[in-house]
C-alpha cells in the first residue's frame, strides 16, 4: 500500500526484464533530488504556523523536471517520491522532453482561508526559487491545487526573477498563458486510449458501458466527453456514494444535479449505491479516477469489466495486477492512460516559450495523435516482449530514459 514501494516493484520488474546494468538501476531507483522545506506562515488569527513541504525531482535526464503540487493533510515524502517517479515514466511513455517531479505541502486546505493558502503557496515557491524554472522544474496542479494556485506560483517566481516568467508552471488561467484544452486534457486522453482499446475488441462506443470512480477533474470530464461520444456511462461515484443506471446516466443532467445539490446522490435518473460498488458493476470499461490503491488483491477478483483504464495515479496495487492478468482484463496503465494532462501541459510550456497560442482544435488533434501513437507503442511492446501492458509501459519508458542517460554519460 506504500506508493513508493508499489512504484519500486513495477520498476524492478521492468528493469529485470530489460536486464539493466545494476549501476544504472541505482541511478533511477533513487530520486535525483529531494527538497524539504519548513515554511512559516502567518495565520489570519495572528498566530504563526510552520508547514512542511516537499519537492522531489526524480529525473532530469530527458529534460526539465515536470509534475504537480498537492496540498493535503496526508502528504508523505514516500508518496511524493512515487508520484515523481511516475512522472518520469509518464513523460517518457508519451515521449515528451521532460523528466519527473512532484511536490506537496502537508496542510488541510478545507481549514485554511484563501489568504492563508496564498501565503503558503508564495512562501513554498520562494523557498524553492533556486530549484524551479522553465528549464529546471515546472510544477502543475494536483490534488487540492488549481489554476489560482498556479497563478500565485507564477507571480511569486516572476517577482523574484524581476520579469514575467509564464513557463514556470502549467495549468494556469488562460489570461496568464494557460493552454486551451488543458482542463479537458486528462479526460480526453483517457477517452482516446479507450477508443483504441475498443478497436481491438471490435466494440463500438455506442454499445460500450462505462463505470467511473471519481467525478472530479479527470472522471467528470471523461464522463462528459465519453457520453458526448455515445458511450453509455452506467455508473459514477464520488467520496459520498455512487449512482447507477444500467441504461446509461444522462451526464449533463447529473452534472446539473450535482451543481444544485452538491452531490451526485439522489439523482432522479439513477439509483444510489454504496461508493465501493462502482468497482463491481457489470460494465465494459472501468475508469478509476479518484485516488490510489482502490483495486487491491482483496477486491480485484470481483471486477467485471473487460477494460480497465487507469485515470487516477496508482489505483491498482502490484498484487492486484496478477489477478487482473488471470481475469484477462485489458489494463491501460496509469502512466499511459492519464498522460493527456501532462501532454497538454507540455503544449502550454511550448506556447508560453513561443509567446504564440494555438486554437483548441490544434491542441486536441495533437493530443489525440500523441495518445494514439503511445497506445500503439505500449501495446506493440507488450506483444513483442510477451508482457502485460503495465510492464510494457514501464519497459518502454525505462528504455527511453536509459538511452538518454547513456548518451549523456555519468558526469565526474
Ligand atoms: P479531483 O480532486 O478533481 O477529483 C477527485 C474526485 O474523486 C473527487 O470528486 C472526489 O470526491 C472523488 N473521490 C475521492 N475519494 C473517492 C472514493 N473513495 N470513491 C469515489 N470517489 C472518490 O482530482 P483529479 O484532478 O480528477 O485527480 C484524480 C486522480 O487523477 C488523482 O489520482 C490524480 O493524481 C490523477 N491525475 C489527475 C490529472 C489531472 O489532470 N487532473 C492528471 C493525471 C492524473
Amino acid at each position: 500500500m506504500n506508493p513508493w514501494l508499489a512504484a519500486a516493484a513495477r520498476f524492478d520488474e521492468a528493469a529485470a526484464r530489460l536486464k539493466i546494468d545494476d549501476g544504472l538501476c541505482k541511478v533511477l531507483r533513487a530520486p535525483s533530488k529531494e527538497i524539504t522545506v519548513n515554511i512559516p506562515v502567518l495565520l489570519d488569527d495572528g498566530r504563526i504556523e510552520v508547514f512542511t513541504g516537499y519537492r522531489v525531482q526524480h529525473s532530469i535526464a530527458r529534460g526539465p523536471a515536470k509534475g504537480g503540487i498537492r496540498f493535503a493533510p496526508d502528504v508523505t515524502l514516500d508518496e511524493v517520491r512515487a508520484l515523481a517517479s511516475w512522472m518520469t515514466w509518464k513523460c517518457a511513455v508519451v515521449n515528451i522532453p521532460f523528466g519527473g517531479a512532484k511536490g506537496g505541502v502537508i496542510c488541510d486546505p478545507m481549514l485554511l482561508s484563501d489568504g492563508e493558502l496564498e501565503r503558503i503557496t508564495r512562501r513554498y515557491t520562494a523557498e524553492l526559487m533556486d530549484f524551479l524554472g522553465p528549464e529546471r522544474d515546472v510544477p502543475a496542479p494536483d490534488v487540492n491545487t488549481n489554476e489560482r494556485v498556479m497563478a500565485w506560483i507564477m507571480d511569486t517566481y516572476s517577482m523574484h526573477a524581476r520579469h514575467t516568467v509564464t513557463a514556470v508552471v502549467t495549468g494556469k488561467p488562460r489570461e496568464l498563458g494557460g493552454s486551451r484544452g488543458r482542463a479537458e486534457a486528462t479526460g480526453r486522453g483517457c477517452m482516446t486510449v479507450v477508443l483504441k482499446a475498443l478497436e481491438r475488441f471490435g466494440l463500438e462506443a455506442s454499445s460500450t458501458r462505462v463505470a467511473i470512480q471519481g467525478f472530479g477533474n479527470v472522471g467528470g470530464m471523461a464522463a462528459r466527453l465519453m457520453s458526448r461520444q455515445g458511450f453509455q456511462i452506467v455508473g459514477a461515484s464520488e467520496a459520498d456514494g455512487a449512482v447507477y443506471n444500467p441504461a446509461g446516466l444522462d451526464i449533463p443532467a447529473l452534472i446539473a444535479h450535482r451543481r444544485e445539490t452538491g452531490s451526485i446522490l439522489g439523482f432522479a435518473g439513477g439509483e444510489d449505491l454504496p461508493r465501493e460498488e462502482i468497482l463491481f458493476l457489470d460494465c465494459d470499461v472501468l475508469l478509476p479516477a479518484a485516488t490510489e490503491n482502490v483495486i487491491t488483491s482483496s477486491n480485484a477478483g470481483r471486477l467485471k469489466c473487460r477494460i480497465l483504464c487507469e485515470g487516477a495515479n496508482g489505483p491498482t496495487t502490484p498484487l492486484a495486477d496478477e489477478i487482473l492478468a488471470e481475469k484477462k482484463i485489458f489494463v491501460i496503465p496509469d502512466i499511459l492512460a492519464n498522460a493527456g494532462g501532462v501532454t497538454v501541459s507540455y503544449f502550454e510550456w511550448v506556447q508560453d516559450r513561443q509567446g504564440f497560442f494555438w486554437n483548441e482544435r490544434l491542441v486536441n488533434n495533437r493530443l489525440e495523435e500523441i495518445m494514439e501513437d503511445s497506445f500503439d507503442a505500449v501495446v506493440g511492446y507488450a506483444e513483442t516482449h510477451k508482457v502485460n501492458n503495465r510492464t510494457a509501459a514501464y519497459m518502454l519508458a525505462l528504455d527511453r530514459v536509459l538511452s538518454a542517460i547513456k548518451l549523456r554519460g555519468i558526469y565526474a
